[in-house]
């Protein structure tokens, strides 16, 4: 089964074209700003303007025409709404014109089932990581669960709003690695509560100090290790209350070394395994959503057929990963 996948949830749109297990392209083009964080209404108009091209590029490089694909999958959401709303009428205007199958992807979901695809992970405690989401999920009763989460903002966007108040530009997790090499610790607040974490007032306090002449590699190197400690924490409590002895960092903050390399520690110690997301797929891309969407079309849940159902196909930009049911995943 051939499946395009399309997403578009946020700062990136994405194309990817899945064979089965065989990746066959992956085309991303990604929303950046020099100064300053996401524009919502900016990166929807950054997706509309490069959808085709890169349409035209991935059936290129897969070397196929839309003919031959047997389902599209799009990003139904969580995410910004004008975002969602290219990559949804996009998929839909594929799907009605070339009469195939629409897979209504949890963005989410599609970051979870690709990590398992990419890694030996079985059934592991996910450390689901990017910029505007920052959950501890793992897969019981027949759904994916949130043990833990950010209860503001998600680690990504803090590190992001960092970085504009200290002048870094976005994306600014790269830079704020980088930087923390050279950077040395100093103590800021740490905020764990009970299974949540709140990452806001950290990154205030950081900006503050700042702003009061603290040298910015310290504060990098400092809310690294802060807010990496967080989130290893409540993850390990994750694998104690399930049971479970893998844990997967997955979303784009995986792309960090130094939070790869605390939760390799706390596996090592606790004798379980640590699984990471390829660095090339740690982000946002279309590959993530076809893999989901074979998964879905298989089970048959969210698909829209007629042209009736692809017609009515919305975005849903609130959905919650506890909200998506698994029917291909059985215990
Ligand atoms: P979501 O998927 O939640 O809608 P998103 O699309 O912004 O959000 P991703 O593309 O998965 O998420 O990840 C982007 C985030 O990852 C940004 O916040 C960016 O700063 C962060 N990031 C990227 N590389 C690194 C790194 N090396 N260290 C820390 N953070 C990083």
């Amino acid at each position: 089964m051939i499946c395009l996948g399309i997403e578009s949830t946020a700062h990136t749109i994405g194309i990817g074209i899945l064979d089965n297990k065989k990746i066959l392209s992956d085309q991303r083009s990604m929303y950046t700003t020099e100064k300053g964080g996401i524009i919502p209404s900016e990166a929807a108009l950054h997706h509309k303007k490069v959808k085709k091209e890169l349409l035209s590029k991935a059936l290129e490089e897969a070397k196929l025409n839309v003919k031959d694909v047997d389902l599209i999958s799009f990003s139904q959401g969580p995410g910004l709404s004008p975002s969602l709303l290219i990559g949804k009428e996009f998929a839909k205007y594929l799907a009605l014109k070339y009469n195939k199958p629409l897979a209504g992807v949890n963005h989410l979901c599609g970051h979870l089932e690709e990590g398992k695809f990419f890694t030996k992970a079985k059934d592991p405690v996910f450390v689901f990581v990017s910029g505007a989401n920052t959950q501890i999920i793992a897969h019981e009763g027949n759904k994916y669960r949130v043990f833990g989460e950010a209860l503001s903002v998600g680690l990504g966007n803090a590190l992001d709003k960092f970085g504009r108040g200290v002048g870094l530009g976005f994306p600014a997790g790269p830079k704020i690695e980088q930087l923390a090499k050279k950077g040395k610790y100093i103590e800021i607040p740490y905020v764990v509560k009970g299974m949540d974490v709140e990452f806001s007032g950290i990154v205030t306090h950081c900006i503050n100090l700042y702003k009061k002449g603290v040298a910015v590699e310290d504060l990098c190197y400092s809310l690294q290790e802060t807010g990496f400690a967080m989130l290893i924490e409540v993850t390990e409590r994750a694998l104690a209350h399930t049971g479970k002895n893998e844990a997967l960092l997955i979303g784009g903050v995986a792309a960090n070394q130094r939070f790869v390399e605390m939760l390799n520690t706390m596996c090592n110690d606790r004798g379980a395994k640590a699984y990471a997301c390829p660095l090339k797929y740690s982000g946002d891309n279309g590959v993530q959503i076809a893999i989901a969407g074979i998964m879905q079309y298989k089970s048959g849940y969210n698909i829209f057929k007629t042209k009736q159902q692809i017609g009515n196909a919305d975005i849903n930009p609130n959905w919650r990963i506890d909200g998506v049911e698994t029917p291909w995943i059985r215990k």
